[in-house]
């Protein structure tokens, strides 16, 4: 093992960066999977704020229509006392007397909406509870991920050192050959499995190559993928 066991030692550790270096980019993946999960709570507040909103301009405007008819009214009472016929003031009568139903027909209106308030205000209110009630079961999540990512970060920086000792123990030609090969594939040092195959691509080797893996005096490749190969 005198080549390979070095190199083993150095792709364990690697093997640890990899895991490290993927759940760093993972986190900030996670987080915002965390914050979509409050799209539903948000989306049924915001319906409800606008079924609050609409019901709301309802009473408004039923409001202002009873207004307008009120004013109405009263513009006709004055012009009424300078009639000169009994035919006049009657039309005028019946004139007022049509408004008045309106102004019913709207004032009831105007009590349906007010009834529709009521429950929305309470809808909203349920809402924006049930929003911060998961927004801060979120944060607390979230938090936890970014204290893991911080304990991550510092593994990392920890392993990254570790590995800087390692590499010391690693021949340099060797090492130039497993760094090479790391980004292409991995795992790059791969167990020759029943004497014969290699354990990354499967491949099935001449017997020559069983031998000189056999006497373990230096690097020997797959001949397909190149991967280093070692015996157990
Ligand atoms: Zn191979």
């Amino acid at each position: 093992m005198s080549v390979v066991q070095p190199l083993l030692d150095l792709q364990e550790i690697d093997g640890r960066i990899r895991s490290l270096q993927q759940e760093i980019r993972d986190i900030p993946q996670r987080k915002a999977q965390e914050q979509e999960r409050l799209s539903g709570a948000r989306e049924t507040l915001a319906r409800a704020q606008a079924e609050l909103k609409n019901a709301q301009l309802r009473v408004n405007e039923a409001e202002l229509e009873v207004k307008a008819r009120r004013d109405k009214i009263l513009a006709l009472k004055q012009n009424q006392v300078l009639l000169k016929t009994n035919k006049e003031f009657q039309m005028y009568n019946l004139e007022i007397a049509k408004i008045e139903g309106d102004i019913d027909s709207f004032e009831a209106r105007q009590l349906a909406a007010m009834d529709d308030v009521i429950p929305l205000k309470h809808r909203v209110a349920e809402a924006q509870a049930k929003l911060e009630e998961e927004q801060s079961v979120i944060d607390g999540y979230l938090a936890e991920l970014d204290e893991r990512l911080a304990s991550v970060k510092e593994e990392l920086a920890k392993t990254e050192a570790e590995r800087a000792e390692s590499a010391k123990h690693v021949d340099p030609k060797a090492m130039l050959y497993y760094e090479r090969l790391r980004t292409k594939r991995w795992p790059v040092v791969v167990n020759l499995q029943s004497d014969s195959v290699c354990n990354g691509c499967h491949l099935v080797q001449p017997p020559s190559v069983g031998q000189m893996v056999r006497r373990n005096q230096g690097i020997v490749p797959c001949q397909m993928c190149g991967r280093i190969l070692y015996m157990a």
